[in-house]
């Protein structure tokens, strides 16, 4: 029996995290459930899944989480709040895995505590590895821990390089569905509202990863992701929008050869070959529907229509805390698009500008990254303050 804390749980990817674990109730055990702030979603999981520790991450909310467990007649578990807390839940002795799905930024202190403490870490907080990928290897490479990719085309990468040597891989292609917008002209996108943005084709996810599919600055984002998970130069890591998302990814080798993982595009399947990897056992997920596959398309993304490509192979090739001023940026960026303060096409144009105006600092320290995080995010806000003086 695997013990597993899964940091996030409330979320799209917790949810269906908690799908699998009771799928797989024979190998998997919930240790701990962690949240922001959806609390009584959280007291309902804590109902079934009676973890030893429940980690509230804004402290405001834990009286109303103990009174949602009282109103459901549930024991209340040991709480914790805070970074504290957090480091607790993911380096407790007992834990075996710890599954990383808070969204944004802050989802790297729960993700560099359980590497630091050797776990193994089934990582679908992107964000973590972008932010901190150097310091996050580096440390993993001290400590032993082991990370998992749960994102889908990550997951397909790690299936597809099992086909051949590390030393045979010329390329890798991560798919990208284009988002709600692929065939939008180019010239309406500065119209387009967040309700049309958060219209994706195929997955159901969070608001800022579906906001970040729609201007592709998650495959960006992901580009990054894959550099460090593979340790592979980002030149080396290519997109292919491909609209019907049932190729996940492919690996392209020396010899011409593509390897191709498909399947239903449903995150319990990267999420339990992260949990039994290297394994794999029957899973709940349907099996892909050959009679509704009409076709499969591959075309190149349209670079000019979605700047934020660019800018994230940019981030990463000055390196250091540019990838992570990139994400922090784009976090505001897609918060302020969402509050209505800012048209679609300014999310690439505040990443932009918080880019050109840092000075780079060391990307395997935490408190240079921290710094640059807290600077970006003011950045932006400032920037968005003074678009909006501008138009008054
Ligand atoms: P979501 O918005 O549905 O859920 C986010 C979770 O994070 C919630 O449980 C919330 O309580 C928690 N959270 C929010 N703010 C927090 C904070 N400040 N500190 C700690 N926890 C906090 O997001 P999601 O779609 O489940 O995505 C989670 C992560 O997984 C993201 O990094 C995303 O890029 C990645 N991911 C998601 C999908 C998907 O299909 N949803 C696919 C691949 C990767
Ligand atoms: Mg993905």
């Amino acid at each position: 029996m695997k013990r597993i804390s899964l940091i996030g749980s409330t979320g799209s990817i917790g949810k269906s995290t908690l799908s699998v674990v009771e799928h797989l109730s024979d190998r998997f055990s919930i240790f701990a459930l962690t949240a922001n702030s959806a609390v009584g979603l959280l007291a309902d999981q804590v109902a079934v899944f009676r973890p030893e520790v429940v980690g509230v991450t804004d402290a405001r909310h834990v009286d109303a989480f103990r009174r949602a467990c009282r109103d459901r007649s549930v024991a209340v578990p040991e709480v914790v709040t805070g970074p504290d807390g957090l480091r607790q839940i993911t380096s407790a002795p007992e834990v075996d895995i710890v599954v990383s799905a808070a969204v944004g930024a802050a989802g790297l202190w729960p993700t560099y505590t359980a590497v630091a403490a050797g776990k193994i870490v089934a990582l679908a907080n992107k964000e973590a590895m972008v932010v901190a990928g150097e310091l996050l290897c580096k440390t993993s490479e001290v400590t032993g821990a082991q990370i998992v990719p749960i994102d889908s085309e990550h997951s397909a990468v790690d299936q597809c390089l099992r086909a051949g040597a590390r030393g045979e891989v010329l390329r890798l292609i991560l798919t990208a569905s284009g988002g709600p917008f692929r065939e939008t002209p180019v010239e309406r996108l500065v119209r387009v509202t967040p309700e049309e943005a958060l219209k994706h084709p195929t997955w159901k996810m969070g608001k800022r990863i579906t906001i970040d599919s729609a201007t592709l600055m998650n495959k960006g984002l992901e580009v990054i992701e894959a550099r460090w998970l593979f340790d592979i130069p980002a030149q080396k890591v290519d997109i292919m929008v491909h609209p019907q998302s049932i190729v996940h990814s492919m690996v392209e080798f020396v010899d011409g050869s593509i390897v191709a993982q498909l399947g239903t595009a449903d995150m319990r399947q990267p999420i339990q070959y992260a949990l039994t990897y290297p394994e794999r056992l029957p899973s709940p997920v349907a099996p892909l529907d050959w009679g509704a596959v009409s076709r499969l398309e591959f075309h190149l993304p349209d670079r000019q229509k979605f700047p934020c490509i660019a800018l994230a192979y940019q981030a990463i090739e000055l390196g250091d805390t540019a990838p992570c001023v990139v994400n922090a940026a784009d976090e505001i960026a897609v918060e302020e698009f969402l509050n209505g303060n800012i048209p679609f096409t300014d999310i690439p144009n505040v990443i932009d500008a918080a880019l050109d105006a840092h000075d780079l600092q060391s990307g395997s320290s935490l408190d240079s990254i921290l710094e640059a995080d807290r600077w970006a995010r003011e950045f932006a806000k400032r920037w968005v303050g003074h678009r909006h003086a501008a138009q008054c």
